[in-house]
Order: structure tokens, then C-alpha cells, then sequence
């Protein structure tokens, strides 16, 4: 059923046998990849065979990394629909826009895509208890995937992180800890507890199955195109597993014959209170360095240092996409043009994606007759406070 075949470190190149526990690279302490053998892969399914599968991102079970469908743990993640923004087109007056609405994915958030895989793949390998560090979503995804396997899960959080991230956390069973800083001064006292109680540690790209279910995002929007993908994609990058796993995925497909070589030109798109990303890629660096006194409304994007900082700058070079900051005066007022236009709640982060189109079309980096994703990666719901009573 999956074709998981081993690790590679994707720095230093090192492999690592598939079935045992691995966080980062023993070697580099760089993050691990997931390699499958994808010529078996591609002689045991086909896209045809795909288009008649359950709706959930559990669709391509032969590229993810559970080996026994038993430890797969689904609410209905994944499968989110590709929609044609044809209101906001009009509005905007350019005709081939989308939009992946990752709202509906459960505890509202693609975060699920990432946190159904890994948890998934740690339950098949018998850990014993999850630990997270999070601005928000991805320890709501993780409670709850947590709760649905029966594994203790201890959640470390900004403590001005708004209520519902908290809540969501605390109605599915985790252990919530609030840490005075942001998610890089939670990041450090979960690790110290990690060591300590013998837990497994969740963190974005510190192990390597997140990546394995934000690359699912890859594979929807090439078949929900029949197997095109577009000309650009614009994504809210905080660590980027999103944009890192669609790359990921586009070179898997490529290489099982479902795609052509054409890819499309990735862009990040980060808030001008937090933009390591955007700076590193101007400044034409292998890595970024930590934005200091991080900042912005949108908390999926209030990460100062990624430990996947290269592998992101590389899919923005290696696509020929580019960086971008966008204010974050702009975001509620463009949330509430998706709105009104498409009757879609959507994030900040996701708003955010937009203000970035905008900007990019008004200096022709976009082209009129191109093809545009935008990913919508959250629902509003969990930030109403921003808007107001
Ligand atoms: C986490 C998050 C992001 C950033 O995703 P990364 O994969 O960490 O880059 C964007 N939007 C929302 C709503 C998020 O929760």
C-alpha cells in the first residue's frame, strides 16, 4: 500500500532505515525527507484509479508514509475544494484566479493535512506521548489527532495567543502550557521537556511526516487541474511545509509520469512584523536569519526562524518565484473582500495571499492570462476577536 522505502537527510544527503523514530538528521541536525520507490508506486496506481478514491488526502496512500491503514488517523482531512474565485475575478478584473479553501479541513486549518500524517506515522511506530510547540493551529490539529488515537498530547504556545487556539487545545484532551515570547521561546521549553518525559516532538520539519501531509496540497491542485498545475502559487509561509511539501510532491509526480516538468512559480508570502523569509530571499542567502521582535496579527506567520529556512528559499529559486511582505493594516479588509465575494471566512494568512497577488500583478510579476492559486489556509473562525463585535 505505501511504497516508503527510507530517509534522506535533505542536507547532507545521509539515509536512515524508514522504520525506526527520527527527528532531525544524526549527522547535520537538518530536516529528514521522506523517499519512496516511485517507479512501483506509479506501476500499482494510476491518476484514473485516484479520481474514483475516498475524498480525504488518504486518496494517495502509496506516496504517504503509513504502511498499515489501521494507524491511520482520518477525520475527514484533505480533498479540500479548488475553487474558481469567479466573483473576486470580476471584481478584480483578471479571469484565472483560485482559491484552496483550507478552511474546512478539521480544527479549521491545514495544519490538519500535516499533524493527520505525522501522528498517523508516530502511532504506527508506538510513541508514547506528542509534544508541539505552535502559534496556534497546528496544536489544535494535533490535539486532535492525539485524541483520536489515545495518545497524551502536551501543547506549548505564545501566551497571547488569542482563546479559541486555547480552548480548541484544551476541549481535545491536551495538556496546554502558555509560554511568555513566541513560538521560538515555546519551542525551547518544550524541547528541555521533550528530553525530560520522553516525548515525541511534532515541531515543523524536526520530524519528517508533516511535510508528507502538506504535500498532499501538491497533488490536489495537480488533479483537481487534471493534472496541470497552474503558473503561479501563492502561499502564507511561516515554515513553510506547505510550499516545500508541494515541491516535493510535483517532482514525486513528475517522476511517476502523472505531470509534465512545468511547475509553477512559488511565492512566499509573509507580514511585514515578520518576514525572515522575504529578507533571506532578497538578500540572496542559503539561510535566514532570526526576525527579531516578531510581529503580526496573523499568527500563522509569527515565526522568526524556520530550521526548513533552505529548503525554502530553494523551491522560491529553483521555481523562479519570488518574496513578498504585505502589511498588516490590509489584511482584515482584503479577508473581507474574499468575503463578500466568494461567501468564504477566511484568515488573515489567508487574506494575506491576495494583498500579494495584488501587489505582484500591479508590478507585472503576474501576467494577465496566467494561472493564479492562492491557498487559503485557515478559516477565520478562530480569530474573530480581530474584527471586532
Ligand atoms: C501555520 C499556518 C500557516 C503557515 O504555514 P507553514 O506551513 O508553517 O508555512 C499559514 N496559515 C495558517 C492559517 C497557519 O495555521
Amino acid at each position: 500500500m505505501s511504497f516508503f522505502i527510507h530517509l534522506e537527510c535533505a542536507m547532507c544527503g545521509k539515509i536512515l532505515n524508514a522504520d525506526k523514530i527520527h527527528n532531525l538528521c544524526p549527522d547535520c541536525s537538518k530536516p529528514l525527507l521522506a523517499r519512496y520507490d516511485l517507479e512501483a508506486a506509479a506501476k500499482a496506481v494510476t491518476p484514473k484509479e485516484i479520481a474514483g478514491r475516498e475524498e480525504t488526502l488518504w486518496r494517495y496512500r502509496e506516496v504517504l508514509p503509513i504502511r498499515d491503514s489501521k494507524f491511520q488517523l482520518c477525520l475527514g482531512e484533505g480533498f479540500t475544494p479548488l475553487i474558481k474565485a469567479t466573483r473576486l475575478s470580476r471584481e478584480l478584473n483578471f479571469e484565472k484566479l483560485y482559491i484552496k479553501d483550507e478552511g474546512i479541513n478539521p480544527t479549521n486549518s491545514f495544519k490538519a493535512r500535516g499533524l493527520s500524517v505525522a501522528a498517523s506515522r508516530a502511532y504506527e511506530l508506538g510513541v508514547k506521548a506528542f509534544s508541539i510547540p505552535s502559534a496556534g493551529n497546528a496544536a489544535g490539529a494535533l490535539s486532535a489527532y492525539a485524541a483520536l488515537a489515545g495518545i497524551p498530547c502536551h501543547v506549548f504556545m505564545p501566551q497571547d495567543v488569542p482563546v479559541p487556539f486555547i480552548a480548541e487545545c484544551r476541549a481535545l484532551g491536551a495538556e496546554v502550557k502558555l509560554v511568555e515570547g513566541l513560538i521560538s521561546d515555546a519551542g525551547k521549553i518544550a524541547a528541555k521537556e521533550v528530553a525530560q518525559y520522553d516525548r515525541f516532538d511534532v515541531s515543523t520539519l524536526k520530524e519528517p511526516y508533516r511535510l508528507e501531509g502538506k504535500k498532499t496540497l501538491g497533488y490536489e491542485v495537480a488533479e483537481q487541474m487534471g493534472w496541470y498545475l497552474p503558473d503561479v502559487i501563492i502561499y502564507p509561509t511561516g515554515g513553510g511545509t506547505g510550499l516545500v511539501g508541494m515541491w516535493k510532491a510535483f517532482d514525486e509526480m513528475e517522476q511517476m509520469g502523472w505531470i509534465s516538468s512545468k511547475r509553477p512559480r512559488m511565492v512566499t508570502v509573509q507580514s511585514e512584523g515578520c518576514a525572515p523569509m522575504v529578507r533571506a530571499f532578497e538578500q540572496n542567502t542559503e539561510f535566514a536569519e532570526p526576525w527579531a521582535g516578531a510581529a503580526t496579527i496573523a499568527d500563522g506567520l509569527r515565526v522568526p526562524a524556520a530550521v526548513g529556512d533552505f529548503l525554502i528559499l530553494r523551491t522560491l529559486r529553483e521555481s523562479n518565484g519570488t518574496a513578498i511582505a504585505v502589511p498588516d493594516e490590509t489584511l482584515i479588509q482584503t479577508a473581507n473582500q474574499i468575503g463578500r465575494t466568494q461567501g468564504l471566512f477566511v484568515s488573515p494568512e489567508s487574506a494575506a495571499t491576495l494583498v500579494a497577488f495584488n501587489s505582484l500583478r500591479e508590478q507585472s510579476w503576474i501576467k494577465e492570462d496566467e494561472t493564479v492559486v492562492l491557498f487559503s489556509t485557515g478559516s477565520g473562525h478562530k480569530y474573530a476577536h480581530l474584527w471586532g463585535k
